[in-house]
């Protein structure tokens, strides 16, 4: 039985762990990323070419299995894999990691909510983590921002006033209070991606009195079959090669 694995996080490479060399996986990675952290076992590079190109992909590699284990963001691929194993009727599976409570955050449903939120409040010195693409809606904002990416972004998409910081989780509590006190900062910026190895930015946020505005997750396409942890997508994928 063959396994195509979409990934990008660490929870996609924990189960490629999980079932190498048990299973037939292979892994698929954006590419984005110039030297991305590998699953174990083999691993292709690069779009499939849209919908139609990931039909033709699944058909000539002989795909029995998808399972989606990319980040909660990425909704584009995750809405590909559910049309086009749902037309193929080619078992699928989401692993999506649970999101996190919001608690005091201001919940917002995009980028360009969370730039209106900053302005809206007058935020200052803001603490920007929604990635290399999540700059753009911030080019025009009136405030001062400390961006962590891990690529750097286009530098037509930044704001005037910023400061870059390349960096790859996971992260510490310690470390996260640490950036914010040094730099002063007055909002933290994030998406709910869930997980713990940038989740300890929030607590570090609560503990400094930074106001956090939360990007919310895009919804899953409808009618996906979802599990939230590593252990139970390695036991449906086994479950179905038993099958
Ligand atoms: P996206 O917007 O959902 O996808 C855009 C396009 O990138 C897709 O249409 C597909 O191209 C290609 N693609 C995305 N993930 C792929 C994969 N695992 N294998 C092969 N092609 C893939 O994705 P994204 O938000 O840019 O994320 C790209 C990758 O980075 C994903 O693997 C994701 O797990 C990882 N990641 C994303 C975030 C985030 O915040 N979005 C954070 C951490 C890691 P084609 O249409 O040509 O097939």
């Amino acid at each position: 039985m063959k396994v195509l694995l979409l990934g990008g996080t660490g929870e996609a490479r924990a189960l490629a762990a999980a079932l190498h060399p048990e299973v037939e996986v292979i892994s698929s990675l954006a590419g984005r990323v110039p030297d991305p952290a590998l699953p174990v076992g083999p691993v292709r590079i690069g779009g499939f070419g849209g919908v139609e190109g990931m039909r033709r992909w699944l058909v000539d590699e002989r795909v029995d299995v998808v399972v989606d284990a990319t980040h909660p963001f990425a909704a584009t691929i995750t809405a590909h894999a559910a049309q086009v194993c749902g037309e193929l009727g080619v078992p699928h599976l989401v692993l999506a990691r649970p999101a996190w409570a919001p608690g005091s955050a201001i919940v917002v449903g995009s980028d360009t909510e969370a730039a209106e939120t900053v302005t809206g409040n007058g935020y200052s010195r803001v603490f920007l983590t929604t990635g290399r693409s999540g700059t753009l809606a911030f080019k025009g904002v009136d405030a001062w921002f400390l961006i962590r990416a891990v690529t750097p972004p286009d530098s037509d998409t930044l704001p005037a006033d910023h400061e870059l910081l390349l960096s790859r989780g996971p992260y510490d509590y310690d470390g996260e209070l640490a950036l914010l006190r040094e730099h002063r900062i007055d909002a933290l910026v994030t998406k709910n991606s869930g997980g713990a190895m940038t989740e300890p930015k929030l607590r570090a946020a609560e503990s400094a009195g930074v106001a956090v505005v939360m990007v919310d997750r895009p919804a899953l396409p409808p009618g996906v079959r979802t599990v939230a942890t590593v252990e139970e997508a390695a036991d449906w994928v086994r479950a179905k090669t038993a099958g």
